[in-house]
């Protein structure tokens, strides 16, 4: 039989549900099984794609183009799960398919509702991917927290999937907050309501990871346990962490909870090898080094903004035996305190401008691109900043001193960077980007062909505009270093800066393939290059 876990979490967001699902997903892993992935999130957007990342966090591109929630991203680090537009589901998703089966007469002569329409929907989606031959276990998250008006029917449905296919096959795991007040105490009240509000629904939550900044004492677990009926052995500590959060599957595997959904699924439990997180864990203790990288961009005050960037630099410094350092410096803000760059970045070891868009911030981005060219330090540029890469060269290296993306100044005299051609007719803005994976072809014995041992690779993009192929000539004929393009040689995929240690601007997002064991070859390249500039 398949077996479905659903994560749900309780009290408040940000406890770290995502890090909690994808643990668990890799604990399985680590003991063999085939395990699948699946976010549900409660928003009436169709995917994440039109939402701010100040709203949200980053967007997180898959393979086959979707435009997903950040805890796909997790996913991706922490799991071998395949992860397409089917992993992730949203409100938006499920009426839009049943408003349009009313619409086709698929349900003629009946009224459709929430309970079954949609929770057939929903369940319909899961069991997609659960009954997949290969895959034994199915997590679930489900975004936002239990009491939300939003996320019911999505519980609903998970309620009527252990009815329907018996709790030893559905499982719920809840993460709840255990938070300390003043004077220290440990407060057990917000998991009682909380998981007295799952109940409510119809869910006995099987299992409780209790986020609290200490290990909760044995009473302590038994007050918890007594007030949800959970079973003692199943309400776990999810203790802060300050190490890393990859040392999170063995903090969980130590408190049994791989073994205690195994035994509550009635399955047999094999072994485990936990090696690759223990050697990750090893090189955060052992590092002696630290490279500081700063990042450039215009969404720097949410922390989630660039979580996939954060997490590459991460594995670049893994990948070295090193720590990275992130230094997040907002580009607008730079623009208006005129602070001189030479202390802006007197202590930085190598400076990366990430995606986005729109024009602002944009002026503090090429300032730095054109800093750390002049100066020579290593610069990894992301879509959009590769883009800038490609403006700054133009103005100070190409006579173009009117250089911009069109994207900035729609009819200026010089567009080095233009909407790509396929874009020119779009209307909608949902999911209409040349998104998800393509191939792209290096140039022999150049440095990026170097870095990744291979003449052609495939990486996930994300974008509208393109570096404009009239002005492709004038840049190379002035230096610049163009290695990477699409099979057709149509789109430009790659620059490089010449007579540069580390100079690199890419289209694509390399960002979404880094996983810890697998530091993105580019981000291991970069992280190398700064540690070499260490100050
Ligand atoms: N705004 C730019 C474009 O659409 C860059 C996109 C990005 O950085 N993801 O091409």
């Amino acid at each position: 039989m398949k077996k479905y876990i659903f994560v749900t979490g309780g009290v408040c967001s940000s406890l770290g549900k995502g890090i909690a699902a994808a643990s668990l997903g890799s604990l399985l892993e680590c003991r063999g099984f085939t395990v699948r992935m699946i976010k549900v999130d409660p928003y009436i957007n169709v995917d994440a794609g039109t939402m701010s990342p100040y709203q949200h966090g980053e967007v997180y591109v898959t393979d086959d183009g979707a435009e997903t929630d950040l805890d796909l991203g997790n996913y991706s680090r922490f799991t071998g799960s395949t992860l397409n537009q089917a992993n992730s589901i949203t409100t938006g998703q499920v009426y839009q398919s049943v408003i349009k089966k009313e619409r086709e007469g698929r349900y003629l002569g009946k009224t459709v509702q929430v309970i079954p329409h949609i929770t057939d929907e929903i369940k319909q989606r899961i069991y997609k991917i659960g009954e997949d031959p290969n895959v034994d276990f199915t997590v679930i998250e489900v975004g936002g927290t239990v009491g939300d008006i939003e996320s019911i029917p999505f519980l609903e449905a998970a309620r009527q999937m252990i009815h329907d296919i018996g709790r030893e096959n559905v499982l719920s795991v809840h993460l709840t907050l255990v938070p300390t007040v003043t004077g220290g105490e440990l407060k057990t009240k917000p998991t009682q309501h909380s998981v007295k509000e799952l109940q409510s629904i119809g869910i006995q939550p099987d299992i409780l990871l209790c986020r609290a900044a200490v290990e909760l004492d044995p009473s302590m677990r038994r007050k918890i346990a007594s007030f949800t009926n959970v079973q003692l052995d199943s309400v776990l500590t999810a203790r802060d962490v300050n190490t890393t959060i990859y040392e999170i599957p063995l903090i969980y595997h130590n408190q049994g909870l791989d073994e205690l959904v195994l035994k509550k699924m009635g399955m047999t439990i094999p072994s485990i090898d936990l090696s690759p997180w223990q050697h990750v864990v090893d090189i955060f203790n052992t590092a002696k080094q630290t490279a500081k990288i700063a990042l450039v961009g215009k969404y720097v005050d949410l922390g989630d903004a660039y979580k996939s960037i954060d997490e590459a630099l991460v594995h670049g410094g893994i990948g070295n035996g090193s720590k990275v350092k992130i230094i997040k410096i907002d580009s607008e803000q730079l623009e208006k305190e005129e602070r001189p760059l030479d202390e802006v970045f007197k202590d930085i070891d190598g400076i990366l401008i990430p995606g986005g868009f729109g024009q602002r911030g944009i002026q503090g981005m090429i300032d730095t691109a054109k800093y750390a060219r002049e100066n020579k330090i290593p610069l990894l540029g992301i879509c959009l900043g590769m883009q800038v890469m490609v403006i700054e060269y133009s103005r100070n290296k190409a006579q173009l001193d009117e250089a911009d993306s069109s994207e900035f100044k729609p009819d200026g005299p010089q567009s080095v960077v233009s909407l790509l051609e396929e874009q020119i007719n779009v209307q909608s803005y949902g999911g209409t980007m040349r998104l998800g994976r393509s191939e792209t072809h290096l140039k022999e014995n150049t440095k990026i062909w170097h870095i990744y041992g291979s003449d052609v690779i495939f990486e996930r993009h994300r974008h509208r505009y393109e570096v404009t192929n009239s002005y492709k000539d004038q840049l190379t004929e002035n230096g610049l270093l163009i290695n990477g393009y699409t099979p057709d040689g149509s789109l430009v995929e790659t620059v490089e800066w010449p007579d540069h240690p580390w100079g690199i601007g890419v289209q694509y997002h390399p960002e979404f393939l880094s996983k810890p064991f697998k530091p993105h070859p580019l981000f291991k390249s970069f992280v190398e290059a700064a540690l070499k500039n260490v100050k």
